[in-house]
């Protein structure tokens, strides 16, 4: 029997240790922090709960293959909930719009923007459709081992059609359909989300408007900070044992071998196999001595990470009705506020932001009679900032938010605030320039084939999991990373997802 050693108890981390031990083997995980979840976190603060993580559940199928893997239902075990609606659109200059998750519905709002829009909306739907199939099927769980997989005969007949999207920018593709900008905006929002703008990023991510308007957007009763605490109970307890406040601080090498890890109070641990889940950067410049990187600090300067961001959450008195379970603001300026971010990397004066209010969905995150929300104002990468500016920025967006929504009083009725800015991200996580999300961007030199490996070229043992690795940012992506890896391990090349674990 193997031993496995894993840095780092987020979402990958954990995923890829019930993988392990499921297949046989022994696995340590060393966690930094007292908690486990990474970038799920969760404050518990004044009576509230303040989820400062994700909150979006999306990709079901995602969640619902991985959890089979174990015989289980993500479904049933998570008590998913359906929001319909979906969301809810601020704007800055006009009237909200609501979403409902269905291209039917959704059709007549956008029919009212646009006349035409309503039948397009469908047209759209429908390829995004077709490019998010193929690229479940053939590109997400892939270590691009086997390139002969991806001739498959659905991928030849859409090659040019996958070609087009991967090469044309999501905003220009956008366009071609849509002349409102409201409705674009609608149909570019998700980038921020994958840590990039719509003018940079490829069209292939109009895939992501196929949650939007036709899977919808789902829910685990008691919170998304659930799904960490459910995802380690799904593993063998036998097989893995956690360490908590266990910050590893180098990662043993001899002769091309990664001997395991050395912690930050002088012990050493060593194993057959390491992992890292922890931040990409971080593991090869900080843990690993420079001739055993196979990514040194060159390589990390052609590459772009994805944002860093600002995460305030407010506990309210009272209640907001015009708020639903997940809200967004979007500001006149929509390319300014990207080319603040992206290009010039400076705070943007006036930002479009997301807003949850979990509390419409579950009341038991706040006291009763009041409310529990979350502002997050996605900030450039790279940009470290103080308390005091961060505190400052955190007074000014809620007053900012306050207008949009015409809650002229908002501040008044502020019981206790949580700020979270760029230099707790670093803190908390080891995060590669301050980012938020755990990874690069999703730009195209920096997706599927060209995405940064899972697995040392220096070292014949140790691999790497996580938001940083294949394929990507966000929680199903974290599920198929350590999926991904579990393969590099134990040598399995197709590109298909797992059909069980042996
Ligand atoms: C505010 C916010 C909102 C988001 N919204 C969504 C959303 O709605 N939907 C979605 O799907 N995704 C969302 N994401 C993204 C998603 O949360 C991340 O992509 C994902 O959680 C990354 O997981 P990970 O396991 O790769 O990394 P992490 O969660 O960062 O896990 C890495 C772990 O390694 C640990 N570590 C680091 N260094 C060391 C060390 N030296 N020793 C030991 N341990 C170490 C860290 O403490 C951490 O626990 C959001 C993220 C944030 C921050």
């Amino acid at each position: 029997m193997q031993h496995a050693i894993i840095i780092g108890a987020g979402y990958a981390g954990v995923a890829l240790a019930n993988l392990l031990a499921k297949a046989g083997l022994t696995v340590d995980v060393y966690e930094k922090n007292d908690v486990p979840g990474g970038r799920i976190a969760a404050v518990h603060q004044d009576g509230f709960t303040f989820e400062v993580g994700p909150s979006w559940y999306l990709m079901p199928e995602v969640f619902e293959h991985y959890y089979g893997l174990f015989g289980a239902s993500a479904e049933k075990r998570l008590e998913l909930q359906r929001l319909s609606p979906g969301y809810r659109v601020f704007f800055e200059s006009s009237d909200p719009l609501t979403i409902q998750g269905s291209t039917e519905h959704d059709a007549s709002t956008f029919e009212m923007i646009e006349p035409g829009a309503g039948e397009t909306l469908r047209r759209y739907v429908a390829n995004a459709k077709i490019a998010y199939d193929i690229s479940l099927k053939h590109f997400l769980y892939t270590n691009f081992e086997r390139p002969i997989e991806l001739l498959a005969p659905n991928v030849l007949a859409n090659a040019p059609r996958m070609l087009t999207l991967a090469l044309r920018p999501l905003d220009s593709h956008v366009r071609r359909y849509f002349t409102d900008s409201r409705l674009q905006r609608i149909l570019e929002y998700h980038m921020v989300f994958l840590g990039s703008s719509p003018y940079d990023a490829p069209s292939l991510y109009t895939l992501m408007s196929t949650l939007d308007f036709t899977t919808g957007v789902y829910y685990p009763k008691a919170g998304m900070y659930k799904l960490i605490g459910d995802l380690i109970a799904l593993g063998d307890a036998t097989k893995i044992t956690y360490h908590y406040g266990a910050e590893v601080k180098q990662i043993d090498v001899k002769r091309q071998r990664a001997e395991g890890i050395t912690l930050s109070d002088g012990s050493s641990h060593a194993a057959d196999i390491v992992i890292s889940a922890a931040d990409l950067h971080f593991t090869e410049t900080s843990l690993l001595p420079p001739a055993a990187r196979t990514y040194n600090e060159n390589y990390w300067q052609k590459r772009i990470p994805g944002p860093s961001g600002l995460v305030i959450s407010l506990g309210i008195n009272g209640s907001l009705p015009q708020l639903l379970h997940h809200n967004l603001y979007f500001v006149d300026d929509w390319r300014g506020n990207f080319t603040a971010i992206y290009d010039d990397k400076s705070i943007p004066e006036n930002a479009s932001m997301y807003v949850c209010n979990p509390t419409k969905s579950d009341p038991s995150l706040a006291p009763k009679g009041t409310e529990n929300i979350f502002i997050l104002v996605p900030f450039p990468s790279g940009v470290a900032l103080s308390a005091e500016e961060t505190d400052a920025l955190a007074a000014k967006y809620t007053r900012a938010f306050a207008a949009a929504i015409n809650e002229p009083d908002l501040e008044s009725r502020i019981i206790t605030r949580h700020v979270m800015g760029p230099t707790d991200f670093a803190e908390r996580y080891n995060a590669w320039q301050y980012n938020a999300f755990g990874g690069e961007s999703h730009l195209l030199k920096q997706s599927a084939f060209f995405r940064t490996k899972n697995k040392s070229r220096k070292l014949k043992n140790l691999y790497y999991t996580g938001a940083g690795t294949l394929p990507g940012i966000g929680l199903p992506m974290c599920l198929i990373s350590a999926e991904l890896t579990y393969k590099r391990i134990c040598g399995i090349k197709s590109g298909a997802p797992l059909e069980a674990i042996s």
